[in-house]
């Protein structure tokens, strides 16, 4: 099996013939590997933007590119299209889904169509590397730059955030961090539509408490100095996306909070509950 680590540069530039802002892309970077993980081959094309005709000064500051490097580029359909017979059948893998949403975004504005044709099976490296290193939290993603840091692999700021130069950082970090985790449980099948929703999937919390997705059997607790259940004594309230109630236990005389909240994922409903705030034995 192969594997091709891309990274993407864009810039963000407001289409008026489609009303929106793109992420549109400027620059292609690319490293292919082989089954033992080592560079075969290495992709890297810049596009001459359309849609946004001035890079904005972020980008620029960001990747060092200028409007005058751009000019020289290709048209995004073009490198799609070479990039395409890069990738081959290889595993396409990214830092973070950020660069699948801009593909997408991408080939939504140039074809009509949000299908990317050279990603058939797919790999965020970000989530790989993270669970490799017992550190994977939906809710705080470490950037690339970080996470070398964190595993102690050193780089130079002024070489990163161009593409090819953040795939070869991917790929450290990966063969770092390798034996972590069994990366076949990263890989999803994405030639499918199911790919594509879950990519574009916004995951939100479940604020109303009516809603069929909640499991209110999950919304009882236990007292933790005897385990029997408490009773809840106060109307349920909403705070912070998730919702807390007074509870009381008889046996022990003790009050606390308990709190939970559900978030909805792609996959399912994930249920957060824990007791905070333990009030002590009441006179
Ligand atoms: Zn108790």
């Amino acid at each position: 099996m192969n594997y091709v680590i891309l990274d993407l540069e864009w810039n963000s530039a407001y289409s008026k013939s489609a009303q929106r802002f793109v992420n549109e892309i400027i620059e292609f970077g690319a490293v292919k590997l082989d089954g033992d993980f080592q560079p075969t081959d290495e992709f890297s094309m810049l596009i001459t933007p359309k849609i946004g005709k001035k890079l904005s000064g972020r980008v620029k500051e960001l990747t060092h590119l200028t409007n005058e490097d751009l000019a020289d580029g290709a048209d995004f359909l073009s490198v799609a299209k070479a990039f395409t017979e890069f990738v081959g059948d290889s595993v396409l893998m990214t830092w973070g889904t950020s660069d699948v949403h801009a593909l997408i975004d991408n080939y939504l504005y140039y074809t009509g169509s949000r299908r990317v044709p050279f990603i058939t099976r797919y790999c965020d490296l970000q989530e790989y590397c993270e669970r490799a290193i017992g550190k994977f939290d939906e809710g705080n993603q470490i950037g690339l730059g970080r996470f070398a840091e964190l595993i102690g692999i050193e780089y130079s700021e002024e070489e990163q955030h161009r593409a090819a130069a953040d795939a070869f950082l991917s790929l450290k970090c990966l063969k770092k961090v390798m034996n972590g985790y069994p990366l076949e449980n990263c890989i999803l099948k994405a030639d499918c539509e199911d790919f594509y929703n879950r990519m574009l999937f916004k995951n939100h919390f479940i604020t109303d408490l009516s809603s069929p997705e909640i499991d209110r059997t999950q919304m009882k607790f236990l007292c933790e100095q005897c385990g029997k259940q408490a009773k809840r004594v106060k109307r349920w309230k909403i705070r912070n996306k998730s919702f807390n109630a007074d509870f009381y236990c008889k046996s022990c005389d003790v009050k606390f909070t308990g709190r939970i909240s559900f978030k909805k994922r792609y996959d399912g409903v994930k249920v957060n509950k824990r007791v905070v705030r333990p009030i002590e034995k009441q006179e």
